[in-house]
């Protein structure tokens, strides 16, 4: 199967799940997980239509958009790695969002960034650890931080905080995501009666259970394998994140 192909499919059993839920088929956005993918296969995708890609380490990112150039403009990249602060600045000029927000500290670099270059307000998500796994990315339920973050858009003018991210533990059927994405879209329902922040977005949902989470409000998934393959394995001599 090409890219081509396979997004034609995934878009379809997006716009699928979306109606089986109520809902609008576009009212999902529906993210390409380029990471440990070549530019070239971004380049594929970005002729077959496709325009939202996410990418989860800084430098592996910085180096690819070099090699799109110009071209990388047609598109719009999200970091959805875990970031650290001391790349906190090379982050906020490269990505158009950042979907894995995880502390207060990282808000306020992030913020601190954008407003030192007079760029337009970075879009982000709050990652949320959903499952309270230890070895996993993102704040926990209902921790005071994240609560802090939300708090904090009053005085963090240049980033604008547009809703939840969660990756789920991992379960070997789709369905076993459900009660996740549930939890999610109601911590996200608490959150903006408390904050009277609109947080519209819920980016939840991945290659093998993305049509759960667009039956539990998914307003992005995040599709990797299903699009390009397998991905290759990364390079010994790996980067840090
Ligand atoms: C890799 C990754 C994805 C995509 O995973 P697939 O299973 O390949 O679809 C989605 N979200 C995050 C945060 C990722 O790191």
């Amino acid at each position: 199967m090409t890219i081509a192909a396979n997004l034609g499919e995934i878009r379809e059993r997006v716009a699928q799940s979306a109606r089986r839920a109520g809902r609008a088929p576009d009212e999902v956005a529906l993210m390409a997980v380029s990471k440990l993918q070549p530019a070239e296969a971004i380049l594929e995708a970005m002729e077959a239509g496709q325009h939202l890609f996410g990418e989860n380490r800084v430098q592996e990112f910085a180096a690819k958009s070099e090699q799109l150039g110009e071209r990388a403009a047609a598109a719009q990249f999200h970091l959805i790695g875990h970031l650290q602060s001391n790349k906190a600045a090379r982050a906020a000029e490269l990505f158009g969002a950042v979907d894995s927000v995880d502390s207060l500290r990282l808000a306020e670099k992030l913020n601190a960034e954008r407003e030192r270059r007079a760029a337009a307000p970075l879009e982000i998500l709050v990652e949320v650890n959903i499952g309270g796994e230890g070895a996993k990315a993102g704040l926990a339920l209902e921790c005071d931080e994240l609560r802090e973050i939300l708090r904090a858009q009053r005085r963090l003018s240049h980033l604008s905080i547009r809703g939840l991210m969660t990756v789920p533990p991992a379960t070997e059927e789709a369905e076993g995501a459900r009660l996740y994405f549930r939890r999610l879209r109601q911590l996200r329902d608490r959150l903006r009666e408390e904050s009277g922040l609109e947080l519209a977005e819920l980016s939840m949902g991945m290659s093998h259970d993305f049509e759960v989470a667009i039956e539990e409000g998914s307003t992005c998934v995040r599709v990797g394998t299903a699009i390009f393959g397998a991905r290759p394995a990364p390079a010994a001599r790996e980067e840090s994140r």
